[in-house]
């Protein structure tokens, strides 16, 4: 089953992402994490995104494209994969037709998590990751059941990410509006598109897009 979970950032895709991988096995793909992860080793890549993603805009397509297309290859896609943050521009989601045409797969849904503006800005304060097996935890809405130790693996230190401020969130949110919110008719015209309410409550989110997957929604 390859998926696509599409929505501004701080809309609960990744959260949701790690919860549909245990759920089926199948990976998830966050080009997000991946950027962070080439800046944190210093390599060409991480040089060259690490000012973009601190600024709030879009890192090039080519750079983009490139890496999905290698990430897509390994492995622990065999069983399908979820992308999250990808694809954000029109020409990437016409990479990612390219590429699965290629290799003989196909797109099953592309899920578009709703959430208004303002509710995100709360979202993206509050978030906290844990360092040693990258949980997600947020300051209101979910932190962790004793304060200060990871519920799942009982670390104790937690990582905020850089562009998580204020004065980036209004760029990211810019940069949503007017580069990938442009891709939802591109995806409904294919027939591919549903929405779920990303304003609900985790649980109730999972279910949702449970329904969507079952054909029930
Ligand atoms: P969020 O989950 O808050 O939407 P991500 O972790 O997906 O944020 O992305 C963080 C930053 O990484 C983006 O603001 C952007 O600079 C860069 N980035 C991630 N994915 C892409 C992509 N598909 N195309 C261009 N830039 C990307
Ligand atoms: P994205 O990957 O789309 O940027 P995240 O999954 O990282 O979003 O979620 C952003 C923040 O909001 C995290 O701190 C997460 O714990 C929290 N969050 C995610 N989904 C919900 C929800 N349905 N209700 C309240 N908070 C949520
Ligand atoms: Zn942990």
């Amino acid at each position: 089953m390859n998926l696509i979970l599409l929505g501004p950032p701080g809309a609960g895709k990744g959260t949701q992402a790690k919860r549909l991988e245990e759920q089926f096995g199948i990976a998830q793909i966050s080009t997000g994490d991946m950027l962070r992860a080439e800046v944190k080793s210093g390599s060409a890549i991480g040089l060259e995104a690490k000012a973009i993603m601190e600024r709030g805009d879009l890192v090039p397509d080519g750079v983009i494209t490139a890496m999905l297309a290698a990430r897509v290859s390994r492995p622990d896609c065999a069983k399908g994969f979820i992308l999250d943050g990808f694809p954000r521009t029109a020409p990437q989601a016409q990479a990612l037709d390219a590429m699965l045409t290629e290799k003989g797969l196909k797109l099953d849904h592309v899920i578009e998590l709703k959430v208004d503006d303002a509710a995100l800005v709360d979202r993206i304060a509050g978030r906290f990751t844990c360092a040693s097996c990258g949980a997600g935890y947020h300051d209101s809405f979910k932190p962790p059941a004793k304060a200060g130790v990871c519920d799942s693996c009982g670390g104790t230190e937690f990582i905020r990410r850089a562009d998580d401020k204020a004065e980036t969130v209004a760029a990211r949110l810019e940069a949503y509006h007017r580069q990938t919110a442009p891709l939802l008719p591109y995806y409904a015209a294919q027939g591919k598109l549903s929405g779920v309410d990303g304003m609900a409550s985790m649980d109730e989110v999972s279910r949702q897009i449970g329904a969507i997957l079952s054909g029930k929604a």
